[in-house]
């Protein structure tokens, strides 16, 4: 699938249907809502903490991305809080799972 040749780069996208709009999650070629079809388009990566965890010395927290989709990632600097904005600075897939790295946006 598409999707997971370009989070191998790097690059996140998201499926959003051409007819209601929705972003489908986890990706998809086909709307869940409409039934439709999905097209592909870069994620710009922001979001919101809407919670989040420290595991030993690191942050872990789930975002909500575009204000749609939950993405959990690692924080990779600073201290976070909820509500605080993010961005996805990198992604792709390590040992067959997807995994995101987030810094915080003013
Ligand atoms: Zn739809």
């Amino acid at each position: 699938m598409s999707f997971e040749l370009e989070l191998k780069k790097g690059n996140f996208l998201m499926s959003e249907c051409d007819h209601c709009k929705k972003i489908v999650w986890p990706p998809s070629e086909w709307c869940n809502q409409c039934l439709c079809k999905n097209s592909w388009r870069k994620c710009n990566g922001k979001g919101k903490i809407i919670e989040f965890s420290k595991k030993e010395t690191t942050y872990f927290c789930v975002a909500e991305i575009e204000n749609s989709i939950k993405i959990i990632g690692e924080i990779i600097s600073g201290t976070p809080k909820i509500g605080q904005n993010v961005v996805i600075s990198d992604c792709g897939i390590c040992d067959d799972n997807y995994f995101f790295k987030m810094k915080m946006l003013d």
